[in-house]
């Protein structure tokens, strides 16, 4: 298959392109190559993909509508996986215009390419953010999601309706995937299991939001992508005869941890003991996400396969053998 893999340089994307040309696939990565987080990170992973066969790369930015219509005209894709965007919660507090030009607007253009080209499948990254402060656990699909707690959750809910509505009048099948907190190698230095380990190996004070009561479903890089080549290469076959299929499913470990317990899990890794600062919840954090993964494990017989402690083991590794430390 041809791929578009948007957000190729990305922690999610760089390991997607890692899993699907090493099976065989070609694969067309666009990047703009942003420095919301450190970008020699970005250009790191770019290097590792650039030097394998089948992997071809176009630094663009999704909120180019010339560049992404020439890119949808130049050549036909099988199968499109989205999975650039703004990402970060609270970097959505004061940077909103990111997520508005990347989210909404960038989107957009991917789904007009995509509906340009007749495409057959897009599969695209939602969140579980769009769960807000749900308490009902875990998180169902069929749970209603009518109250974003930040920008970002809300751009990705509105990715979930713009998809929605490019199924039924355009026919085009998509697929969206809640993500819960991926971590892993190559991951992003904005999220908390890096910080931490950054922070406990250089004897720095880690700072701990909502006095460590807080859970999160932490979810190991090799197991999304499982789930995303699972979902990709089953035909998104109509449910009616009207329209396309528009499908969304969480995508998690099914096992949430409270933020200390993390903690310990990263002390245990590294040997060192975190030094911790207690402080209240931030703007647009939610207290806990659980995803509920018997949606996806129905439809593609996801289940989730690495244990926190084994995950945090080949995070720090990485961590370590990268940054010499
Ligand atoms: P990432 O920031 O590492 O990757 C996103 C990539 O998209 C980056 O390389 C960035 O440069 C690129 N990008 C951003 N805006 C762009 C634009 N306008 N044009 C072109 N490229 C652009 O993030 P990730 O963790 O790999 O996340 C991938 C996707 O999964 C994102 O959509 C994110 O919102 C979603 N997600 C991630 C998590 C997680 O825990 N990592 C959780 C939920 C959802």
């Amino acid at each position: 298959m041809h791929i578009l893999l948007t957000g190729a340089a990305g922690f999610i994307g760089m390991h997607t392109a890692l899993r699907l040309t090493g099976r065989g696939d070609t694969v067309t990565g666009i990047d703009n190559l942003n420095d919301y987080y450190d970008p020699a990170l970005k250009h790191a992973r770019l290097e590792r993909l650039q030097a394998l066969p089948g992997f071809r790369f176009q630094r663009l930015d999704l909120a180019d509508r010339a560049g992404m219509e020439a890119l949808f005209a130049g050549q036909p894709f099988d199968a499109v996986v989205h999975l650039a965007a703004q990402a970060g919660v609270r970097y959505s507090i004061t940077n909103p215009h990111a997520y508005l030009e990347s989210n909404l607007t960038g989107f957009g253009h991917v789904l007009e390419g995509c509906r340009a080209q007749g495409l057959k499948h897009l599969v695209y990254a939602s969140s579980s953010s769009v769960y807000g402060g749900n308490t009902k656990m875990p998180f169902e699909e069929t749970d209603p999601v009518d109250h974003p707690v930040s920008l970002y959750a809300a751009t990705k809910k509105a990715n979930e309706l713009m998809a929605h509505t490019y199924s039924h009048l355009y026919r085009l099948p998509a697929t969206g995937l809640r993500f819960f907190t991926v971590y892993g190698p190559w991951g992003r230095p904005d999220m908390a299991y890096f910080s931490f380990t950054k922070a406990v190996l250089e004897g720095r004070t880690i700072d701990v939001f909502n006095h460590g009561d807080m859970k999160r479903d932490f979810t190991y890089i090799d197991d999304i992508v499982e789930g995303v080549l699972r979902v990709l290469d089953k035909p998104a076959t109509p449910e009616t005869e009207g329209g396309a299929p528009h499908r969304v499913f969480n995508i998690g470990n099914h096992d949430p941890v409270q933020l200390l317990d993390f903690i310990a899990c990263i002390e245990r890794a590294t040997g060192r003991e975190a030094t911790k600062r207690l402080l209240p919840m931030q703007p647009g954090d939610v207290p806990a996400t659980y995803a509920s993964t018997r949606a996806l494990h129905d439809w593609v017989g996801f289940a989730p396969a690495t244990p926190l402690a084994e995950g945090i083991t080949r995070f720090v590794r990485w961590y370590r053998e990268h940054y010499r430390v």
